[in-house]
């Protein structure tokens, strides 16, 4: 045992980048976002895993994860995700903590490949070459024109064949504006590509039955968080009421928190975010949790975290394009997949782990901690 890898350093950094635009959903708005890296090193070989969060993180993982990982067993990751979910039982795992976790558990993952020069979805093994994507952004702060330059610019230049738009605004306050830019999306994407929305739990229950079927009307086919995914009960009642797919989870920080999701029949489509749940590892878990009630699974933003892992889940359905972290990750990182076609190939090119490489100078600019 002694002459197998440890771990032994974490480093992190945060980035903070503006947006190219407001942005907004039905529930929130932003003009910057945050990704916080870490780093974990093995010799001169490092692994790089990141979360979108606030850079408080960052400081979650210097204080109560990087010495529960240093000279942990660089080969047995699942072993060092369990030490880091014990480490932060006081600090409350939901939130921060899970976040920071999923950080250095996807940099883990990224070091161990890189260790045995594999592509990660080598390493985990795949379970399809292609993982499709829809691009997804829409926002509420968007006016007619960049909303469509974006769609046309995912369906006609890119070739993706499903797109995702914010509805709800101001708390499903702006509802024909709702219907309007719904619409207006069909008319620009034509009738071959399919159609997506995210209300972000802004309607009440009422509301999203009737937001949902002027909605299918216009051929939409899912309906993300038509109101709060912390109403199980609703969102089940809503999902037997319409014909769309209703989806949530990006906010499941815990295993438990999708087998609750799950065995409430609330969702027709589970989604995860590998940077929110704890990592790649517990991302998996959630995906077989789902496979085992015939559901499929769709990862959540951060689409460079997820990719490697999701060529490994036989049902998942697609990954989210998301406007925002794109932009994000292609100016930060070098070895971004193209999502030409619709769907993106991770490991094709043969590069080590996720294939990222941390962009030197050009992320430097954007550094904050
Ligand atoms: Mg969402």
């Amino acid at each position: 045992m002694s002459d197998l890898p440890a771990v032994e350093r974490v480093d992190t950094a945060a980035f903070t980048v503006p947006t190219d635009a407001p942005e907004g959903d039905g529930t929130l708005s932003w003009d910057s976002t945050t990704l916080v890296l870490a780093a974990a090193r093995c010799g001169d070989v490092t692994g790089l895993g990141y979360t979108y969060a606030p850079s408080a993180t960052a400081r979650v993982v210097d204080g109560l994860l990087a010495g529960v990982v240093t000279g942990a067993p660089a080969l047995d990751v699942p072993r060092v995700n369990e030490a880091m979910h014990r480490a932060v039982r006081n600090a409350g795992l939901p939130g921060v903590a899970a976040q920071a976790i999923a950080a250095v558990d996807i940099a883990l993952w990224d070091l161990k490949a890189r260790l045995l020069d594999l592509p990660l979805v080598r390493l985990l093994g795949a379970a399809r070459e292609e993982v499709p994507v829809y691009g997804s952004g829409g926002f509420t702060t968007y006016d007619d024109a960049r909303q469509e330059r974006q769609l046309r610019g995912w369906v006609e230049d890119e070739g993706i064949p499903r797109v995702k738009i914010k509805i709800a605004e101001s708390w499903g306050r702006r509802e024909d504006r709702d219907r309007r830019r719904v619409s207006r999306a069909r008319t620009v994407i034509g009738d071959t590509a399919d159609l997506y929305v995210d209300a972000n739990g802004g309607y009440d229950a009422k509301q999203a039955l009737r937001v949902g079927r002027a909605l299918a009307d216009e051929g939409v086919t899912w309906f993300e968080e038509p109101v709060s995914s912390d109403h199980l009960t609703l969102l089940g009642l809503i999902r037997e009421q319409l014909a769309l797919d209703v989806a949530a989870g990006e906010y499941g920080y815990t295993l438990p928190y999708f087998e609750h999701m799950l065995a409430a029949g609330a969702v027709d489509c589970l989604q995860a975010d590998v940077t929110r749940c704890g990592g790649i590892t517990t991302w998996l878990r959630a995906a077989a949790l789902a496979q085992a009630r015939g559901i499929d699974l769709s990862g959540h933003c951060a689409p460079h975290a997820h990719a490697h892992a999701a060529a490994a889940v036989p049902n998942l359905r697609h990954l989210e394009w998301f406007h925002d972290h794109v932009r994000v990750e292609r100016l930060l990182f070098d070895g971004v997949l193209d999502p030409g076609g619709g769907s993106i190939t991770p490991g094709a090119d043969g590069a080590p782990g996720l294939g990222l490489t941390l962009a030197g100078e050009r992320a430097q600019t954007y550094r904050v901690a």
